[in-house]
């Protein structure tokens, strides 16, 4: 189709991505995929690409290339494999849009390559942010590239701030389920289980946002995003837990107006409205009946059960590499947890512990971030190794 918009996407076999490529399949033409990566899962990136018909499909494990290429070829579709392939892919011409779907720190470097190549992004990598807000928006200050949330909180901030002034914002408020031990005494939080953590009561995510869910750390790392996103300073931003999840997120005015917005559960529509550059096509596949609900209900966020809240404005006050050294450790302590080595209690304090032990870096540049991660990363795997003793 004529004037089809072209998507890289980034992670296309996660969540994010297959609600994405769900969106082009539904868009009859508006979009075209014509980039797709994963990380391991090559049997599935194959189904995909078989699928979509992309130029270029990308996997990041290098030894799975072969199996890749053996089934891509026939259909005339190029493979590759690698971080480098991985990052150059989003600069190539025909892509118009970058859906950076990726789990974890992977999804800075693509996207800080989109941006040097005037590339629109639809940024479903919140670590992105988290780990250099101030880099990506050094970056987009000097490029034509725009950032369209897909993250369902900050997709409702955009929809809500449709046609108001920036200097009219009072506040903004995110809205939280609560995650699984939303009700949960802190003794039996310590102890939970993967498969309790893995139990989200809303949404169907990837393992690793639903354990971040669960510690309530997905929430300050949203809190981080909203700063780097929107420009409202720190103190004017707080989390608010809504178990119903859904009013997705809320802004207050300097008049006192509340806006929110309102959906089911579905990720289907801020992926839809970032596609559409914040315009709406498509979206959510079943609308809200507000009528099926008898109360929308709001609490305060608890920091002594889920302290790993407490650390999006240790991060925003302490900035630096502060944000980057947690996102690493957080990221060892999920996977050591997911792997049965470590209690869900032991996540906190190895964050706790990785900050105190990696340097505060004040002004980093792309190389201290770089240097950060894999420090901090070392760090926490120590401790994680210490509680195996
Ligand atoms: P998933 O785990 O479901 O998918 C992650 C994707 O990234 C997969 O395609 C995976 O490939 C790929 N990947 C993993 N590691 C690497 C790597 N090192 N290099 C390249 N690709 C890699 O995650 P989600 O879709 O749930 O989340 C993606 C991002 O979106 C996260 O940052 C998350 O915080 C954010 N987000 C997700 C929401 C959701 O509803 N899922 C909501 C809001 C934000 P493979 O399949 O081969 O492992
Ligand atoms: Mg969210």
């Amino acid at each position: 189709m004529e004037n089809s918009k072209r998507l890289a996407v980034l992670g296309a076999t996660g969540s994010i991505g297959r609600q994405t490529l769900d969106i082009v399949s539904r868009s009859d033409g508006r979009y075209n995929a014509v980039v797709l990566t994963a990380g391991s899962r090559v049997d599935e990136l194959i189904e995909l690409a078989s699928k979509h018909r992309p130029r270029l499909a990308i996997i990041a494990r290098e030894d799975l290339l072969p199996r890749l290429r053996q089934a891509l070829q026939p259909l005339g579709i190029a493979t590759a494999a690698g971080t480098k392939a991985l990052a150059e892919c989003v600069e190539a011409d025909d892509i118009d849009m970058v859906v950076t779907a990726t789990v974890g720190y992977s999804g800075l470097e693509p996207t800080l390559r989109a941006i040097d190549t005037g590339k629109d992004i639809a940024l479903a990598n919140k670590e992105t942010l988290v780990v250099a807000g101030d880099l990506v928006n050094s970056r987009l200050g000097r490029s034509k590239s725009r950032i369209f949330p897909v993250d369902s909180e900050h997709s409702a901030v955009a929809q809500c701030l449709a046609g108001e002034n920036h200097a009219d914002i009072y506040r903004l408020l995110i809205t939280a389920s609560g995650g699984p031990f939303r009700t949960w005494p802190a003794d039996r939080i310590a102890k939970a289980t993967a498969n309790d953590a893995l139990k989200h009561p809303n949404w169907n995510m990837g393992r690793k946002i639903t354990i971040d869910s669960a510690t309530m750390l997905n929430k300050a790392f949203e809190i981080i995003e909203a700063y780097h996103l929107f420009g409202v300073p720190a103190e004017r931003i707080s989390a608010v837990v809504h178990p119903q999840s859904i009013v997705h997120s809320m802004v207050e005015f300097t008049d006192g107006a509340v806006k929110a917005q309102l959906g089911l559960p579905d990720m289907r529509l801020p992926i839809a409205y970032a596609l559409g550059e914040n315009t709406r096509f498509e979206g959510a596949e079943k609308h809200l009946s507000l009528e099926d609900y008898s109360s929308l209900t709001f609490e305060k966020p608890d920091p002594v059960r889920f302290p790993c809240l407490t650390l999006a404005h240790l991060a925003l006050e302490k900035g630096g590499n502060t944000a980057c050294i947690i996102n690493a450790a957080n990221e060892i302590a999920v996977a050591a947890f997911l792997e049965g080595k470590i209690t869900f209690g032991d996540i906190y304090p190895i964050i706790e512990q990785t900050l105190i032990k990696t340097p505060f870096i004040s002004a980093p540049v792309y190389d201290d971030y770089v240097a950060t991660n894999s420090e901090a990363r070392a760090h926490a795997a120590e401790i994680v190794k210490s509680l195996l003793n």
